[in-house]
């Protein structure tokens, strides 16, 4: 067969452009994609937590909220994507739709699939999730379906966009540290102040920024995604707002123009940012921990190689004793609203023959990048100690996130749970082992106590199926 010169070249091109392609997989790169789309609320909605607000959103915005993806994919193929968003938690049921609609648009198992939320309370209440804290009528239920609604399709059309983006890529970890979250159940809140001067905070904490950054093969930030345990709630505003973690992420994306900063929370169960309730403290520490981000950006990298194992499980977390009808009679006139809503809520469910839940379905997930980085992932909202248990059990490197796929609750170590059984005069105590049930609206008052034994046992199995 003859080859005319033009389609010599051709030829060559081609062939030049398989062993590029060949030789860019062989050269260690990822292929990384990444997409966002603003959720800002456009109604005057409810905002998500604190219980003691009294009106809606104003409508007006101290900035944007987003949902931003990060698809990944190996030299082998797999693909991974990750979702954060400016929202307090993602429910049960929007964790469901979500992960069944990219399930079967874009062939991802569970375990592909992960949604973090950045626990800001200046996001929206979304469908099924806190409901008994607030006097939502028919109308701010109906806004509530609506936005949760257009929320999902966002989420599925951002993903698809960020595996529609995916190019070849570099992909470095690392973990800075910085230290404005404090332990909020050892250090009451208006002492704080004095017991920074004094240097006398106590209570377990966990300081490090897990960084993942994303590189264009020419050395371009395309994406980081980064990580902080602490409560996202500085604010307690009317207005939207993405709170400390968004002024980081604005941070991030102004130093490096066409990145997209990323935010997913630690284990922040029990810590607070104090002080707080001002907007020049969110920024503060937006910046505090954008800067520790940027420390590990100019550190020298740690490249990752192009291969990522995805692991998943869900464990059966059984609930404390369940409620009783004397009870919730008694507490249905409790002073406080939250309370009396969620008893009588009960109360009918009790009266009318059915039984609730005695248990609930909790997401664990382990993802390995480059053989060596393991994130470690919990629903709920999980107390300090989980993190500072699976570092000396996994690494010190290790990440571990909560608030991810699913928020159902607080999630307390054993420590905690049984420190809140008994209410303590003077003390802050009580929340994150017992009352957030009622917050979040459980058929209980609190988990068994093997919630840590179970959480831990599966993370352990899912990190030994990695290292397998
Ligand atoms: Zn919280």
């Amino acid at each position: 067969m003859k080859i005319d010169p033009i389609s010599k070249c051709f030829v060559a091109a081609a062939c030049a452009l398989l062993l590029t392609a060949i030789s860019v997989r062989a050269d260690g790169l990822w292929k990384a994609g990444t997409a966002k789309a603003v959720i800002t609320p456009t109604e005057k909605m409810w905002l998500a937590g604190f219980s003691n607000r009294t009106n809606p959103a104003t409508g007006e915005k101290l900035m944007d909220l987003w949902v931003k993806g990060l698809a990944l994919e190996d030299a082998s193929g797999h693909r991974a994507v990750i979702l954060t968003a400016d929202l307090l938690g993602i429910p049960q049921n929007v964790y469901q739709h979500v992960r069944t609609a990219i399930g079967k648009k874009f062939a991802l198992q569970p375990d592909q699939i992960l949604l973090c939320a950045s626990h800001t309370h200046c996001g929206p209440v979304l469908r099924d999730a806190l409901y008994d804290i607030y006097p939502l009528d028919q109308s701010q239920r109906n806004l509530i379906e609506k936005y949760t609604t257009q929320l999902e399709s966002h989420m599925i059309e951002v993903v698809g966009a960020a595996i529609a983006d995916l190019a070849p890529a570099r992909i470095t970890s690392g973990q800075g540290t910085t230290a404005f979250a404090v332990n909020r159940r050892n250090n009451l809140e208006p002492k704080v102040p004095d017991m920074i001067a004094a240097g006398d905070l106590k209570g377990p904490v966990d300081h490090s920024v897990p960084v993942l950054a994303v590189y264009t093969p020419d050395g371009k930030l395309k994406s980081v995604l980064f990580g902080y345990a602490c409560h996202n709630t500085t604010l307690q505003l009317s207005e939207w707002s993405g709170d400390y973690a968004g002024f980081a992420q604005l941070a991030l994306e102004k130093n490096h123009p066409g990145a997209q900063a990323m935010f997913f929370m630690g284990c922040g169960g029990d810590q607070n940012a104090l002080p707080r309730h001002e907007i020049y403290l969110s920024q503060r520490y937006g910046h505090m921990l954008a800067s520790a981000v940027e420390e590990v950006l100019v550190a020298p990298p740690h490249n990752l190689p192009p291969e990522l194992i995805t692991k998943m499980k869900t464990i059966t977390l059984p609930f404390g004793t369940p409620l009783t009808v004397n009870e919730l009679q008694t507490l249905k006139n409790d002073s406080q609203p939250p309370t009396r809503r969620w008893a009588t809520r009960w109360l009918e469910f009790l009266q009318s023959g059915k039984t609730p839940a005695h248990d609930y379905s909790f997401p664990l997930q382990a993802w390995e990048f480059g053989g060596q980085q393991l994130l470690l992932t919990l629903g709920g909202e999980p107390v300090v100690d989980y993190a500072n248990k699976f570092k000396q059990s996994f690494g010190a490197q290790t990440w571990v996130a909560g608030y991810c796929n699913d928020v159902m609750t607080y999630i307390p170590s054993l420590r905690v749970l049984l420190e809140d059984a008994v209410t303590k005069p003077g003390a802050r105590w009580g929340y994150e082992g017992s009352y957030c049930f009622v917050v979040y609206g459980l058929p209980a008052k609190r988990w068994g106590e093997n919630v840590e034994d179970l959480i831990t046992s599966g993370a352990k199995e899912l990190v030994g199926e990695i290292k397998k």
